[in-house]
């Protein structure tokens, strides 16, 4: 059993000056927890900042044009969270009357909130005593306990929820929360963690039988896919070509035409044989993207249309570029 007093204690004192901290409103809260998501805090933080200043409150959020929205996270990653703040955002206006739900079974009703991010707002925005448990807090529980099941597998994530969720009953829930993430994200670290300062040392077992290095245990992830393509930087006098994605990974974001190939020999003689015909008037150097799951490999060439258009293809002025929200995959290449 942990020495919880012990551990919010050293949270008052220890704690990072972080602007999600300065307010506990419950929107607000949602903003952060959603940004923290697979993101560091060092790069979350400008981003939220912004974000609060344009967006600051539901209603704000909810009338937010999708591009501005975009625009405005671009370079977090994972887009696909923000477009579904967005929908809870226009759910929250019209089933709740643009009042923050204060529920846990209203708050895992709304798009893209799961159990992590509604504990989270419970405990910190409201007070409730609801785990919000993840990598830092299975971290630190499989660690403190000695649990060295493969924390790949959900039912043994599960049950660190449930030990999570037992000791957070005895806690101040807002300080409790946010006590752990902050030990996991300090003291208890990944590699190398600061056991001598940590205020959990007594009751933790990985550190009495000195195999902290090997908990929280994880099987390989599969490795990952690498896709190759060729990608045209394609101008037409003034303008851009480009292709807005509607596939779920980048959904909205604006990309270059881009084509699954070795090299640009095939490309060009498909495209012809679709009445497009384009010219290509320099080779660019290789840019390489690492996603969660895959990986793109792509060669880029500046290219001139000459005729012809595919009908997912749009024109974009050159001047207009910069306010486009576009996947930091592709904003990555060098087109000069
Ligand atoms: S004693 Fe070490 S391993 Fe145990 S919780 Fe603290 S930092 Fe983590």
């Amino acid at each position: 059993m942990i020495d919880i007093d012990r551990l919010q204690g050293w949270f008052l004192k220890h704690q990072r000056d972080l602007p999600f901290r300065d307010d506990r409103d419950p929107y607000l809260v949602w903003v952060s927890e959603v940004m923290l998501q697979q993101t560091q805090v060092e790069t979350v933080i400008p981003f939220f900042v912004r974000f609060k200043t344009v967006f600051p409150n539901v209603r704000s959020l909810s009338e937010s044009d999708p591009e501005v929205l975009q625009k405005l996270t671009e370079g977090l990653g994972y887009y696909r969270r923000f477009k579904l703040m967005r929908e809870a955002a226009l759910m929250i206006m019209r089933d709740y009357g643009g009042v923050f739900p204060k529920t846990y079974d209203d708050l895992i009703r709304l798009p893209g909130i799961g159990e992590y991010t509604a504990g989270a707002i419970m405990s910190i925005a409201y007070q409730k005593p609801y785990a919000a448990t993840d990598g830092n807090v299975i971290r630190v529980i499989s660690r403190v306990m000695g649990i060295k099941d493969d924390m790949r597998i959900p039912a043994n994530r599960k049950r660190i929820n449930t030990i999570n969720q037992a000791w957070i009953m005895r806690a101040d829930p807002r300080l409790y929360t946010e006590a752990l993430m902050e030990l996991g994200a300090l003291v208890c670290t990944p590699k190398k963690p600061q056991c001598e300062q940590c205020p959990l040392k007594e009751a933790c077992r990985s550190h009495q039988q000195q195999m902290v290095e090997s908990v929280p245990f994880l099987s390989k992830k599969p490795s990952k896919t690498v896709i190759t393509y060729v990608t045209l930087i394609l101008e037409d006098n003034d303008h851009y070509i480009m292709r807005k994605r509607t596939e779920q990974l980048l959904e909205g974001m604006y990309e270059w035409p881009q084509f699954e190939a070795e090299s640009s020999t095939g490309v060009l003689a498909s495209l012809s044989a679709q009445g497009i015909e384009i010219e290509i008037t320099k080779t660019l150097p290789e840019v390489t993207h690492v996603f969660t799951h895959r990986i793109w490999k792509m060669s880029p060439y500046r290219a001139r249309l000459i005729q012809g258009m595919d009908q997912s293809w749009m024109r974009i002025r050159k001047s207009d570029l910069k306010d486009k929200p576009m996947a930091v995959a592709h904003s990555k290449i060098p087109i000069e």
